[in-house]
Order: C-alpha cells, then structure tokens, then sequence
C-alpha cells in the first residue's frame, strides 16, 4: 500500500482521488490540505513506465509509451527520507524509524557487499535545499548514463520545492521501449573523470557509450571538460574590463565545444551570462534572446511551475528587470548565433 501524497505525512494511503485516482489520502483533510499543490497536477495523465530487470544493470526503468521531449514523466513524494549528511548515529538513528515494510524497501537496493548499508545510502537523490534525501518507488530505480559525444541521458530528476515532490522530465525524445536514464553527476566538474566519481560515490563501474570510449578519447574529453571548467570560474572576473564582444565570442565557442562533449547541462546557464553581459551594457534586444534559451533550459530541466523558470522568463520578457540594468554604459552587442541554437533546439 502507498503513503498518502499529503506533505509531510507517513500514513499509508487509502482513499484515491476522486477526480484523477492518480493520488492516495489517508484523509479527507490530508487531500484538502494538498489541493493547492494536487490541483496542477490532477487529471494530468503520465506517461506509463515500468520498473524492469535490465541485463547487467539491476533494475531500472523503461517506457511502454513514446515520451516527447519536455514531458514531465512523473511526480514522485519519497517513500523514505533521511538527512542528507549521515553520521555512524545518524544511520543506526535512520534505520530505527523505518517500518519493517520500508526496511525491506530499502534493502532490494543494491550495495557493492549484502551487508554495506552506506552503501544504499547513495541510492537516495538528493532533495536540494532541505538538507534531507529522498528514496523514491521509482525514480530511484533510473539508471545512469554520462552525457559524452556518444550519448547522452533521455530524462533529468528535479526536487520541486513547493510540492515537495521528486520530478523526473523527458530531456529527449525516448521511444517506446526505451530505457529512461539520467545522469546522477550535476556538474560539468564531475566530467573531468566520469569513471572515478562515480565509482567513489555511486559503487558502480560505469559502462556507458561515452566511458567504453578508448582511454585517449575519455583522456581528450577530460581535458576539455577541465579547460571548461577553468574557463567558467574565471568568467565573472572578466565582466568589465574586458572587452564585451570578445567575452560573448568566447562564450559562444564554449556552449558549442561542450555541446559537443554532449554536456547540454550548461547551455541555458551560459546563455544566462551572456543576457547579463548584455544586460549590463543595456542591449535589451540581445538581452532577451539569450534569456530566452535559459528560460527554455528551465522549461526543460525544471518545469514552467518552477521558481527557476519563472525568474528567467520574467528577464526574458523584460531585460531592464536586470539589477544592474546599462550599469556598464549603452553598447550594442548581439545574440547568439545559429550554431549556439542548434545546440540547445535540436530540431531547428
Ligand atoms: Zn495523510
Ligand atoms: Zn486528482
Ligand atoms: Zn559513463
């Protein structure tokens, strides 16, 4: 039997509801409290996944269904959730709480020995800005692939701050049959050596596409991924003195070299330095045609319900929103090119 989808609330589930029978309450005033939230998602109709053995995987999830890029494939409350830092204490303190039917849960998740505990720790996805992590039925069921030039994740799980719930979205077309995979590695830095991370911090050897690569193209990547990243520290310190064309050319062959590492992560996010360095010199029109691609990376990663998305598409709309709107003076720049849109649009 499920939990009730209220917040906050343990009891199991035993009434659907009436309108969608998508969701379980334990009580009328559990499903009047999560009307607010509920009432955007009522009725909308998921797409059907399934939780399957996948050979040398373990488990993971496939679509029964052709998913669209940018559909919110579904909408998870965490079945268990823990602090996100655990000390020895901590995890005999965690365990305790659990009922036997969640502890049992929790132990069909696989650690590297039947007994590693910790290890089932790095199973659980981590719920931002609450300082807790979550095991969701079936989002933590997703496998990992790396984004790399020979492939690159279909879906991307986001924790959702005002419904409290773990959102995974269709960041590709994924056909029906189709494995649904994510990365568990949120930043470019983690590219610098995929194989490592994820062997420190998720126990598994990775064997995707972009890590079966020969060990001098993994070694090439790597390289351009830590030129990247230097790149992307440095970048705030040449706001300024520098000068603006010449920042924007540069982020320009960045989106589109690490495009071509397959990382699409950070599209929107330089597309939202290059708004600012625009916004700063008062170019409203090249302003608002590079927040326009951030505001479609939210759409895309994070939802149109989401705070991120919002924000940006407010800038987008209206870049004299900016805090420091012409505080560098009035130049006209440009926006970005068509090579830096068929980076992020992949059908234009
Ligand atoms: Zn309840
Ligand atoms: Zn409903
Ligand atoms: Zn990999």
């Amino acid at each position: 039997m499920a939990q009730c989808s209220a917040i906050d609330c343990i009891k199991q589930g035993t009434n659907h509801c009436g309108k969608c029978k998508n969701r379980l309450y334990c009580s009328r005033e559990c499903q009047k409290k999560h009307w607010p939230i509920h009432k955007t998602q009522c009725g909308v109709k998921f797409p059907t996944i399934e939780i399957v053995d996948i050979p040398g995987k373990g488990k993971g999830v496939i679509t029964k269904e052709h998913i669209a890029r940018g559909t919110l494939i579904i909408s998870e409350k965490p079945r268990i959730i823990v602090p996100d830092v655990l000390s020895p204490g901590g995890v005999k303190e965690a365990l305790s709480q659990f009922s036997e039917e969640d502890l049992i849960f929790f132990l069909s998740f696989p650690a590297t020995e039947s007994w590693n505990i910790m290890d089932r720790f790095k199973h659980f996805t981590p719920c931002v800005g609450d300082d807790k992590r979550g095991l969701c039925e079936t989002i933590c069921r997703v496998n990992h692939t790396c984004f790399s030039p020979k492939g690159a994740p279909n879906a991307s799980y986001f924790w959702n701050v005002n419904s409290k719930e773990e959102e995974l979205r269709a960041i590709q077309d994924i056909r029906e049959g189709q494995e649904i995979e994510v990365s568990y590695m949120s930043n470019a830095s983690d590219y610098r050596d995929p194989l490592s991370h994820l062997r420190d911090n998720y126990t598994f050897d990775c064997s995707c596409p972009g890590c079966s690569r020969p060990a001098s193209e993994r070694r090439a990547s790597a390289q351009k991924m830590f030129a990247y990243n230097k790149w992307v520290d440095d970048l705030p310190r040449r706001f300024g003195p520098d000068n603006p064309l010449s920042i924007l050319n540069d982020i320009e062959e960045h989106i589109v070299s690490v495009c071509k590492e397959g990382w699409f992560g950070d599209v929107g996010r330089r597309a939202h330095d290059a708004f600012q360095l625009c916004a700063y010199y008062g170019d409203a029109e090249s302003a608002q045609k590079w927040e326009a691609i951030c505001r479609d990376s939210h759409a895309l990663f994070h939802g149109e319900g989401s705070e991120e998305y919002k924000k940006s598409a407010a800038l987008a709309a209206d870049g004299r929103k900016f805090r420091a709107w012409s505080q560098l003076g009035r130049k006209k720049l440009r926006g970005p090119s068509q090579q830096v849109l068929n980076c992020f649009y992949p059908d234009v």
